[in-house]
């Protein structure tokens, strides 16, 4: 593990409960200021907030959801390049995954790739969120959680927290709300217009004496443009499907039941009869250009900082984040009116071309037969290459982590 660059979530080592929503209330009144208005408590707000309050900035980070534990929206499947560049805490980790199998629509004879190295871990979502709020809290972010972003006038924005309605005057306002982000709307920058929706089912599994596998199956008629899959690591199963919501022959939801029911890597595993549920949109067009502008910009899902192939967002929204806190701390020392102005998605786009390409590509896949004729090519020496390259790739979300070598790590 490198040690370039601690992620928010890296300290403390003993998790504490976030700062309370009462701290972040306004002190008297019905208004209260900051720096910055971080909107959105996925990992992309939380790592943005926390590290502009390192940076010395008064930052209030809202989000709607009442516990960062609860409403979770992703696998959380960590790749081997956030794992080497981030220091993710060892313990909301699970164990790592060297082994993927590629499935045609018949799940027959899959595809092995298996790599000399650790390539995936799964995290402990909850553990993670809830650890990114402690190490926030304790770098001076003020909290407030049960708090929705309700739209903005000039540079004062009106939120509607447990308590009821008050406003927020901020030199700047992150949009860290996710792929349908209101931020992006209320500051004119663009907006996700291509996704895909994703839902999955989770639960404990025992040991089944396969190695952590990651099982995915191309197959339109479950996952129309995407994938289905079924990570298996030994701890837990995640079971899930995605693709473009108006192809799905008859719903997601019908799509997610009939592939948990033939779902593979699950032999000799009892599905429970409780399940966690989880889901959302998933923007697969690359970043979007306009992510910034004089008042405050866009991060994570909100700024489309998700790989148009493998839809991993995770990487993406951390990197971004650590751009985005760069460009504001300028910003706020600087004073400069035009300091936001280059922090722009064109630039970063022309990475993604390739990517967006073979994304085009899937997305014309429309048939099982289409499909199966695809896994002749697969199943080639470079066909192999060429997946393996993808999904085992050194690539990841343009630019370097930038180092932080005071922190404490977990
Ligand atoms: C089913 C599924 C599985 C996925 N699996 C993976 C994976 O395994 N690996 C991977 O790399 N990527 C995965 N992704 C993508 C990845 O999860 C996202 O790219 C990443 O979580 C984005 O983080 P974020 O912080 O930008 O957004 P989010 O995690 O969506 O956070 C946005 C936050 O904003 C809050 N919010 C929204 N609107 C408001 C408002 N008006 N007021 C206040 N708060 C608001 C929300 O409550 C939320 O907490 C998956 C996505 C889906 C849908």
């Amino acid at each position: 593990m490198s040690s370039a660059a601690p992620a928010t979530v890296s300290a403390p080592a003993t998790v504490s409960a976030p700062t309370p929503a009462s701290a972040a209330r306004p002190a008297s009144g019905r208004e209260t200021g900051a720096d910055v208005l971080v909107v959105g408590a996925g990992l992309a707000g939380l790592h943005v907030a926390t590290r502009l309050a390192r940076q010395g900035h008064d930052v209030l980070l809202v989000d709607r959801r009442t516990t960062l534990a609860g409403a979770i929206r992703t696998t959380g499947i960590f790749v081997r390049k956030t794992l080497d560049d981030f220091p993710l805490p060892e313990r909301h980790l699970g164990p790592p995954i060297r082994r993927m199998l590629l499935y045609p629509p018949s799940l027959s004879r899959p595809v092995a790739l298996v790599s000399d190295r650790d390539e995936f871990r799964v995290g402990d979502m909850a553990g993670l969120y809830d650890t990114s709020a402690a190490v926030a809290a304790e770098a001076g972010v003020r909290l407030a959680l049960g708090t929705r972003y309700a739209g903005r006038h000039g540079g004062t924005y009106h939120l509607i927290g447990r308590e009821g309605p008050y406003r927020v005057r901020a030199r700047y306002v992150v949009g860290a709300d996710g792929a349908g982000s209101s931020v992006a709307r209320d500051l004119g920058l663009d907006r996700n217009r291509h996704l895909l929706v994703g839902a999955e089912e989770v639960f404990p599994v025992a040991p089944n004496g396969e190695p952590p596998t990651f099982h995915c199956v191309l197959d339109p008629r479950v996952a129309p443009g995407y994938l289905a899959w079924a990570v298996n690591d030994g701890e837990h199963a995640h079971v899930g499907v995605a693709g473009y919501a108006d192809r799905f022959p008859d719903g997601l939801r019908r799509a997610m039941e009939r592939f948990s029911a033939h779902a593979p890597g699950l032999d000799g595993v009892r599905r429970p009869d409780t399940v966690e549920r989880r889901g959302g949109p998933i923007p697969v067009g690359g970043v979007l250009r306009r992510i910034g502008c004089a008042d405050g910009l866009l991060v994570g899902d909100a700024a489309g900082a998700v790989s148009p192939l493998t839809a991993g967002g995770l990487d993406p929204c951390l990197r971004l984040s650590d751009l985005a806190a760069q460009v504001l701390d300028d910003a706020l020392r600087s004073g400069a009116p035009d300091a936001l102005t280059h922090y722009s998605g064109a630039s970063l786009r022309s990475s993604f071309r390739g990517r967006l390409a073979l994304r085009t590509g899937l997305a014309h896949i429309r048939t099982p037969a289409a499909t199966t004729a695809a896994f002749t090519l697969l199943r080639t020496p470079p066909g192999r290459a060429a997946a393996a390259r993808i999904l085992f790739g050194d690539r990841s979300f343009p630019g370097q982590p930038v180092p932080e070598p005071s922190l404490a790590t977990g």
